[in-house]
């Protein structure tokens, strides 16, 4: 099976094929950085990283772009209100570019603590003015925009197949406008392209007066063109971006340039905590942050964060977390054993045996994965492969390709310690005393060892090549 992927345009799981063969060009919507990023943006940042690293597995060159939303967000997402940017300016007495720096550089740090592979490039908005500004101009001069003093608006009727994305219907948008929408729209649902505020703290000057600045989605649409050209083969973002950012980044792009702008639309299902929406109230937008400081790896969350199918809801606590650091500990010992067994030590004594078992695993991963990106399926083969070498089932060559596969299957997930320095040293230490005190006949030491070991979850296999040990 080749790679299939859930297809939000379509609504429909189809076969991945980019335009140019073996070549992918895709753009991420990034973070609005006005302040730190929280555990349910990381879940969409690490699902387009899993996504970039299973077409890299699959041989694609991936042109990757992820922007930084660093001006023109507007709370809730829409088009009058209050900047996101100048908000935190204000609240923090600073200059808003020095707010976005300021979380631009925090949301780099948490992104490569997490293991995410850094994209050929991370744009920020405030870059491409020029680039917005010449897409308005063009969209003006066909027709597709209209300006009102100052800003300037999309008109979504010029656009036949606005809703296309979302499955709304421009009549319906209509019927169900807010009462407060400003009247110098032609229409409720047209968005703005570029507004004036001269309370706004960042402002460009251009022929429609001196205190401008860009919607939030022009700017998608400029950097994604302007960075991977106008035809795009995978366009991802969370679900909230499906409406109204990512229609009217079709709309806006497609009208530019006459081009379909992305063939696939992919989006990831909102994280929840305990349940539930994240709240300031609850007290729980964690961040990265939360989750050092109660002691958990940055790879514990990463693992907790794509262990579910990017499409599911997925739920976040503390408990899950733990169960997460004791699964990925069963996954370095998959990966510790392997290593031991492919050196001999609790092999099978044909070291062709249970090639078959390595085989599957791998059968499996590759086709979980190829299912629009199944990570509990593809996970379910590496603990299946664990059951096998911890059941002493594969011979050295046979460890020897799991080895290799599961390096593979790491290069893709990016959550296993394949150090060759044992994690566990003072595991090793404790086991390695019961043996001595085990060859000096000291019973009662060898005893009193093996029930420490036990208390930690720790089970014994005394071998002819010695002691061996795996977590219960
Ligand atoms: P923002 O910083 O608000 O522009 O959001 C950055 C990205 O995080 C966007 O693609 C959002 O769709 C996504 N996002 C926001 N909240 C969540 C959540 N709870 N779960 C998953 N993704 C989210
Ligand atoms: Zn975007």
């Amino acid at each position: 099976m080749a790679l299939h992927v859930y297809n939000t345009l379509t609504r429909e799981k189809e076969l991945f094929e980019p335009r140019e063969e073996g070549v992918v060009r895709m753009y991420n919507c990034g973070p609005t950085v006005y302040s730190r990023a929280h555990i349910g943006n990381l879940r969409s940042f690490l699902f387009a990283d899993v996504l970039r690293r299973w077409l890299e597995a699959s041989g694609y060159t991936v042109h990757q772009v992820m922007n930084i939303t660093d001006v023109g967000h507007i709370q809730g997402d829409e088009d009058e209100g209050e900047d996101k940017l100048d908000v935190a300016a204000r609240r923090e007495k600073i200059d808003p570019l020095e707010i976005a720096n300021r979380y631009a550089e925090q949301f780099l740090a948490d992104v490569a603590a997490l293991g995410v592979r850094a994209p050929e490039a991370y744009p920020r908005a405030t870059e491409h003015i020029e680039g917005m500004l010449e897409i308005i101009e063009a969209l003006l001069e066909k027709g597709h925009a209209y300006q009102v003093g100052e800003d300037v608006y999309f008109d979504v009727t010029s656009f036949p197949r606005y809703g296309a994305l979302s499955g709304n219907r421009i009549e319906d948008l209509e019927a169900g406008a807010r009462i407060e929408v400003r009247s110098e729209k032609r229409h409720p649902a047209d968005f703005a392209l570029w507004k004036s505020d001269p309370k706004h703290l960042m402002k460009w000057k251009s022929r429609f007066g001196e205190h401008g600045f860009p919607g939030w989605h022009i700017e998608c649409s400029a950097m994604a063109i302007g960075l991977l050209g106008p035809e795009l083969d995978i366009h991802t973002g969370g679900e909230d971006n499906v409406f109204p950012h990512h229609e009217c980044e079709i709309a806006q792009s497609e009208s530019w340039t006459g081009k379909p702008f992305a063939r696939y639309w992919m989006h990831a299902k909102f994280l929840q905590v305990e349940g539930g929406k994240m709240s300031k109230s609850l007290g729980n937008v964690y961040t990265l942050a939360d989750v050092t400081e109660r002691g958990f790896d940055p790879r514990v969350l990463r693992y907790t964060l794509i262990r579910g199918h990017y499409r599911q809801p997925l739920n976040f606590t503390w408990e899950i977390m733990a169960e997460s650091r004791a699964a990925l500990e069963k996954l370095d010992e998959l990966y510790r054993r392997l290593r031991m067994a492919s050196e001999g030590k609790g092999a099978s004594p044909g070291p062709e045996d249970g090639a078959e078992l390595v085989e599957a695993a791998e059968e499996r991963f590759r086709e979980g994965m190829d299912d629009d990106l199944n990570v509990p399926i593809a996970l379910s083969a590496l603990f299946g492969l664990r059951d096998a070498v911890l059941a002493g089932s594969l011979g050295t060559v046979a460890a020897e390709r799991g080895l290799a596969f599961v390096d593979r299957a790491n290069d893709v997930l990016a959550v296993i310690d394949t150090a060759e320095e044992q994690p566990d040293a003072e595991i090793d230490a404790l086991v390695k005393a019961r043996e001595d005190a085990r060859a000096a006949k000291d019973w009662a030491e060898s005893d009193r060892l093996r029930d420490e070991l036990a208390a930690r979850g720790i089970v014994l296999q005394d071998s002819p090549q010695g002691t061996i040990w795996h977590r219960a």
